[in-house]
């Protein structure tokens, strides 16, 4: 047989996608927080990320993983990682919409919220490459801790030019940087860290130590620079390490291997060693991790929009595939019991963004005290339950696409991408325990309770559950915050926060099902429990 009997009822996959004009939650949400903000560069964006070309780039910097060259054929150290020539097209894309530092230099209104919206469209492009651009976005404010050196980086952190060669900063179109934190010993108890600084003197950039240790989790490693951990003589210090030296030598940090992961494919982290490895201290010696934490508030942003970008990629795929597929005489899209897990999925996806996007409007914000305070709350809040509920997501998002949401082959094997994506947004940058237990420390600084209260306030009246959830709320804060119900007030914060913001960015048929289902006992353990009341239609048409 040289030909295939005919094919047919097969999905067509989704390409050359509109991310944001495809996107009404997105618009809308945007719309809500900044209603002068100018969409159309971001729609031009969507248009250009969401174009076929570039997602067979994704596809090809995933299939062709980074190679780790530790040493030239003559013996000489290299510690280099060779990537796909796809892998760089995407992060000259990423770079060059300024999904890195280039919201910290642009001074129009909505910088951070306008970032945000990129990097969540971007996400749905590839996820993977974004780990350097969060790092060099999120370090900014930490690299403040050395003004010397922020001064002297903070042009390339921000330049639109992606410019891979390893070369000394001055000579560099554009810089990118990590952070290294992690050892083997312990990720999250980062105080149990061995690495060493010793005190090596002084020059243009301040107090100069040399280290010794290593980082058993790396990612990265081609950035410039990193900020990273280690025990100086007065304790744990936020160091920041170059790969090349001022004097254009090699910095001591050894490539030792590559991290062989579930997902994640187009992105290196690796093991490293230092050897003597020159570094300059940030901020206070021995006030490291309160430093260090700086960036990490911004990069757990960035795994809430990241995990809201994924979840809607992952219903835009199931949307996809049920509107082309017929069983048992219909689409599949139109069958009751499939409309009740698209409608739940499209709720989530769209609390999702509503809360990531209300964070970094936040962060926007955060000269003003009561946007601060809401910021720091919203973090571990937005980062625990949103991620948390990413991998539940992509799990039934797959199973709406049948058996050929499993395989990794064509369009759909988008759908497997996001899948392994997903629980590592859970897990890096603090994990959700850790992020739990960050809220209570959250919610320890200043009057948390009236900054929930008034961030609540417009929603006040719009259905009796949310209403009953709010008056619940200084009880809540007092009974569940507490090491072992953290989880819990995390979780009950997260949906309120979402159903306020619902009844003001959504229409009633959405807002109305997600207070249903999400606090009013009316849902299920899993997706596709809506209640009889929920107008899955409405919500379908929006999706
Ligand atoms: C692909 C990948 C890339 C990474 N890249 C980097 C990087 O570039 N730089 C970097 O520094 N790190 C990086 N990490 C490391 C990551 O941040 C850590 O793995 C993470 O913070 C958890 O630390 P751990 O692995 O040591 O786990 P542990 O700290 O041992 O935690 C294990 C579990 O215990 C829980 N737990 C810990 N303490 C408590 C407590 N007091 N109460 C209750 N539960 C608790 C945690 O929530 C977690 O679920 C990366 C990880 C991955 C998977």
């Amino acid at each position: 047989m040289t030909a295939t009997h005919e094919v047919f009822n097969q999905a067509e996959p989704l390409t050359d996608r509109d991310l944001l004009g495809s996107d009404r939650a997105l618009q809308d949400t945007l719309r809500h927080l900044a209603p002068a903000l100018d969409q159309a560069p971001l729609q031009a964006l969507g248009r250009q990320w969401g174009r076929a070309a570039m997602q067979e780039h994704a596809r090809l910097a995933h299939l062709h993983r980074p190679i780790l060259l530790t040493h030239s054929p003559q013996g000489r150290r290299l510690d280099r990682v060779d990537f796909h020539p796809s892998y760089h097209v995407l992060m000259q894309a990423a770079i060059g919409a300024g999904l890195h530092g280039g919201a910290w230099q642009d001074a129009a209104p909505h910088a951070h919220l306008r970032r945000a919206a990129g990097f969540m469209m971007f996400t749905q492009l590839d996820p993977a490459i974004l780990c350097p651009v969060s790092m060099s976005y999120a370090v900014m404010p930490a690299l403040a801790g050395n003004p010397a050196i922020a001064r002297d980086w903070a042009a390339g952190l921000g330049s639109r030019t992606y410019d891979p060669e390893l070369k000394a900063w001055p000579l560099k179109a554009g810089l990118t940087m990590g952070m290294g934190m992690t050892e083997k010993q312990g990720g999250s108890d980062v105080r149990a860290n061995t690495t060493r600084a010793e005190p090596d003197g002084h020059d243009a950039w301040g107090q100069r130590l040399r280290l010794t240790g290593h980082k058993w989790f790396f990612s990265a490693p081609m950035c410039d620079a990193f900020l990273v951990l280690a025990q100086a003589p007065a304790g744990l210090s936020c160091l920041f390490l170059p790969r090349v030296l001022p004097d254009c030598q090699l910095n001591g940090l050894r490539i030792e291997r590559l991290k062989d992961k579930l997902g994640n494919h187009a992105n290196a982290s690796s093991e490293v060693e230092f050897e003597q490895a020159q570094a300059w201290l940030v901020g206070e010696e021995g006030r490291g991790v309160s430093q260090i934490l700086e960036m990490g508030a911004l990069t757990r942003l960035d795994c809430a929009l990241g995990t809201a970008g994924l979840m809607r990629a992952a219903l835009s795929l199931a949307l996809n595939h049920t509107r082309q597929r017929q069983a048992f005489g219909k689409a599949l899209i139109d069958q009751p019991l499939m409309k009740q897990v698209l409608a739940d999925l499209a709720l989530e996806s769209q609390a999702a963004t509503a809360l990531a996007l209300r964070l970094a409007h936040a962060v926007d914000q955060s000269d003003q005290p009561q946007e601060a305070q809401l910021a720091r709350l919203l973090t571990p809040i937005a980062k625990f339950w949103i991620c948390k509920r990413g991998s539940a997501f992509a799990q039934e998002a797959m199973e709406c696409l049948g058996g050929n949401g499993y395989v990794e082959e064509g369009g759909q094997g988008l759908m497997a991408r996001i899948y392994r994506e997903m629980p590592l947004n859970s897990i890096w940058e603090g994990a959700g325990n850790i992020m739990a237990l960050d809220l209570l420390r959250g919610l320890r600084q200043g009057a948390a309770l009236a900054c929930l209260q008034r961030e609540l306030a417009p929603a006040l009246g719009r259905h009796a559950a949310l209403d009953r959830a709010m008056s619940r709320l200084p009880v809540m804060l007092q009974e569940m915050a507490t090491p072992d119900q953290a989880r819990r007030l995390a979780q009950e914060l997260a949906l309120l926060l979402q159903a306020g913001l619902l009844t003001q960015i959504a229409p009633p048929a959405l807002w109305q099902a997600f207070c249903e289902s999400r606090l009013d006992g009316q849902g299920g353990l899993t997706f596709g429990m809506l209640g009889p009341r929920a107008d899955v239609d409405a919500i379908l048409a929006l999706a």
